[in-house]
């Protein structure tokens, strides 16, 4: 076939999934086809949801070699970013795996977001709007500064500026980039939007941000922890509730944490699930390392108004500020290792389990949960949250209600992915095994 005039400039663009293992994966073709793609979508298989974040799949994954599904494109998150550095754009789509009647696949998990957010709105007329906040690490930056300062940003400046354009260009509502507390560690934070899009963004800014790194020759990782006893790289969601018509509907002057009474039950259903619940958000290895008392992340299950070492904190509206717009929680226990989609999903269902039955708020925290007996935890419905994978799912296996959220495939599926994944570190040191995931996320 002889080439058509402006072939030889064509670039690259793609369709992508994000996984069970949080990592993006997809096919590229040129951009001149854009149209055709989004509108057939391209080939993807069902065992590729088996694989691994260190690349082979897992055995006894529960799809065979047969069967086909299509990505299908959602053009509302297609990205189109010159950096202006020479190096070809960020050009891509997030899509749906379906299968060829154009069906959701139970195993996806953006449709199953999708579809968690339908339940939710189905059943209580609400949306859920979210932010989430990243944490990320330089692991070769040439110099050290003070945490927080104005000298730490400056280190990696011109970055900075190229993570918050392509952002802006992206259309993922950047909000602050800070440097944070641990040596090289910086944060990302992006404004509230809705469940959907939020999830969309958070899969978006990881891949500009650790692409642009790249460029710069810095290495950036999302991983939860470098090293054992370091410093921990979360992932907080800020969440809260709209009603049908957009307006918000978390605040109330009355109820506990000043939270109305729907936020209050969705976060009583948060916690009541939470054991479970961080086989999806918090699903590596060393997530445990990060999910410790005096991290600032996470180590019980427990809610507090401004408290940093509850895995639920109420963040109050700043006076002066509207408390109706502003008032919202924070989801503490989750990291890059997890799907954003599959986090938000989760959440949400956990969400309207408490809604639904109505499901009491515990005692607001108002210490650090580490500083009480054991006896006055148990009194105040607070415990420690697993301690590791194997532990968060034998949790699922307890919790019905949360298993019967998603299909047997997707639990044969996930839990032969997790069973390959920690093979792998098999007689690993915790050491090494930060080594492994900061070198994928
Ligand atoms: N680095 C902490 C974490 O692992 C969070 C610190 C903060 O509150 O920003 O979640
Ligand atoms: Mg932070």
């Amino acid at each position: 076939m002889s080439a058509k005039s402006g072939e030889a400039s064509d670039a690259l663009c793609f369709l992508l999934t994000n996984d069970f293992s949080g990592l993006t994966r997809g096919r590229g073709f040129p951009a001149s086809a854009l149209d055709q793609f989004v509108k057939s979508g391209c080939g993807w298989v069902h065992a590729n949801q088996a694989l691994t974040p260190f690349g082979p799949i897992a055995a006894n994954h529960p799809f065979g070699p047969l069967g086909d599904l299509r990505l299908r494109a959602d053009p509302s998150t297609l990205v189109h970013h010159d950096a202006g550095d020479g190096s070809e754009p960020f050009h891509f789509i997030l899509c749906d795996l379906v299968d060829y009647e154009g069906n959701r696949w139970d195993c996806d998990p953006r449709s199953l977001l999708q579809s968690a957010i339908e339940k939710l709105f189905e059943e209580t007329g609400l949306y859920v709007n979210a932010s989430f906040e990243h944490e990320f690490m330089m692991t070769n930056l040439s110099e050290n500064a003070p945490p927080f300062s104005y000298r730490a940003y400056r280190l990696i400046d011109k970055l900075c500026g190229k993570i918050l354009r392509a952002m802006q260009d992206a259309g993922t509502g950047p909000e602050m980039i800070l440097p944070e507390y641990g040596a090289g560690q910086f944060e990302v934070t992006m404004q509230p939007t809705r469940a959907l899009r939020a999830a969309d963004n958070a899969v978006i800014m990881r891949e500009l941000v650790r692409e642009l790194s790249r460029r710069e020759g810095l290495h950036a990782t999302f991983s939860p922890k470098l090293i054992p006893n370091g410093v921990g790289n979360g992932v907080h969601v800020h969440f809260g509730l709209l009603r049908e018509d957009g307006t918000p509907c978390n605040y109330d002057a009355q109820g506990p944490g000043q939270m109305s009474a729907p936020l209050a039950h969705f976060c009583a259903g948060i916690l009541r699930h939470l054991p479970a619940l961080i086989a999806l958000t918090a699903p590596s290895a060393i997530s445990n390392l990060r999910l410790q008392p005096h991290h600032w992340s996470a180590a019980f299950t427990c809610i507090g108004v401004q408290n940093r070492e509850a895995s639920l904190r109420i963040c109050p509206a700043v006076s002066g500020a509207s408390a109706e717009r502003a008032h919202h929680v924070e989801f503490r226990a989750a990291d890059a290792c997890a799907s954003p989609y599959l986090v938000l999903a989760s959440m949400i269902l956990a969400g309207l389990d408490g809604i639904r039955n109505k499901i009491a708020l515990p005692e607001l925290l108002t210490a650090d949960p580490s500083s009480l007996s054991e006896a006055q935890r148990n009194a105040g419905g607070i415990h420690p949250l697993p301690g590791s994978v194997p532990e968060a799912l034998a949790e699922v296996d307890k919790d019905r209600e949360l298993k019967s959220w998603f299909s047997e495939d997707f639990w044969n599926c996930y839990r032969a992915m997790k069973r390959a994944e920690l093979g792998m570190l098999e007689g690993s040191s915790a050491e090494e095994m930060c080594t492994r995931y900061s070198q994928v996320y």
